[in-house]
């Protein structure tokens, strides 16, 4: 039922006694196996131990995490009662904005209010659902509700003005690259004179994943001439985008893409000098630059569902506001329950 090689350093475990002329007989043990219950093994009368494991009664709050950053986002929410859930979450919600690696410091905030079941030692059994993420970086305050839109089969997260945090189109569509070349007049480096780019280049090591940098169809995929291993998607309202250069190409022609997903990685095939993405934005047919890209945001709430997201808005402020209080004047611990029972 549980392997006492679980048990780790510092772990407390409670051993039981009974006495009787002068001679201690160990009665039972007990120790916390995960957060929420307790195995404990007590001796029966015929001298032989029966053990069990105990779930323990959980309670239920509105959790607010409100913090500056440590060494590091992941640990510093991880350390304060999220989990993994809530973490990958505000990096889904924020990834069309900020760059983790690159963007968040030592010393940014941020700050998460979702529901969280926790055991009597303060400890997170489980969480539910998330109501409300803001991060404060060099790229500035940008925070975000959730809010499930009438005829939706999920929440998704929208600015204070009802604006989705989703983009249209993503600007960088591999994570952790640095931009080696923008759009425009460039002398090019294999051909030795000018000429125009009619794309963007973000070096990045062989094999970084490739994202759709939107939902659409994949109208090419395979090698193209001087392009290399490429992909053509098109999107909505007439733009396309292309990815060239690709070591592997991880779709094929004619299927539909999610906004995110891998579609190739970074190579160096066709005309290229080194590892890298080149990067195209066509709207109807025509380059752009990508990096001055003005599309809409996914989704802007209007009429009835505006009015039903800023009621949603107005009651998650009412909770942070409330949760602010309560822990202002102690210093950081688990906070108190706002509801008890499961
Ligand atoms: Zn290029």
């Amino acid at each position: 039922m549980y392997n006492p090689r679980r048990l780790g350093t510092g772990d407390a475990i409670s051993v039981f006694f009974s006495r009787a002329n002068g001679a201690a007989t160990l009665e039972g043990v007990a120790f916390r196996s995960e957060p929420g219950a307790s195995v404990t093994a007590s001796r029966t009368e015929n001298g032989a131990f029966i053990s069990r494991q105990v779930q323990m009664p959980v309670s239920f709050e509105i959790a607010r995490i409100s913090q500056p950053v440590e060494q590091g986002l992941y640990a510093t929410a991880l350390r304060h009662g999220a989990t993994d859930r809530e973490i990958s979450a505000l990096a889904d919600a924020f990834a069309y904005d900020v760059d983790f690696q690159r963007d968040v410091r030592p010393g940014d905030h941020f700050e998460l209010v979702f529901e969280r079941f926790y055991d009597d030692e303060g400890n997170t059994v489980r969480t539910g659902d998330m109501l409300f993420i803001a991060l404060e970086s060099r790229r500035g305050r940008r925070a975000f509700y959730s809010f499930l839109a009438p005829g939706d089969a999920q929440p998704t997260w929208y600015d204070e003005d009802g604006d989705s945090a989703r983009r249209f189109l993503m600007k960088t569509p591999v994570n952790g690259a640095r931009l080696s070349s923008g759009f425009g007049m460039r002398l090019h480096p294999v051909l030795g004179y000018s000429a125009m780019h009619r794309g963007v280049d973000f070096a990045a090591p062989v094999g970084s994943p490739i994202l759709a940098a939107g939902d659409g169809v994949v109208e090419r995929a395979g090698p193209f001439s001087t392009y290399g291993n490429y992909v053509k998607i098109r999107h909505a309202n007439g733009y396309e985008t292309a990815y060239a250069h690709m070591s592997r190409v991880a779709v094929a022609s004619g299927v539909r893409v999610r906004q995110g997903q891998i579609i190739g990685y970074v190579g160096e095939t066709g005309r290229a000098t080194g590892p890298h993405l080149h990067y195209e934005v066509m709207k109807n047919g025509d380059q752009i630059n990508p990096m001055a890209l003005q599309v809409p945001n996914g989704r802007n709430l209007t009429g009835r569902s505006l009015e039903l997201f800023q009621i949603e808005r107005a009651r998650i402020d009412t909770i942070r506001l409330a949760r602010d209080r309560e822990a202002a004047p102690h210093t950081q611990t688990v906070s108190a329950p706002a509801v008890t029972g499961q």
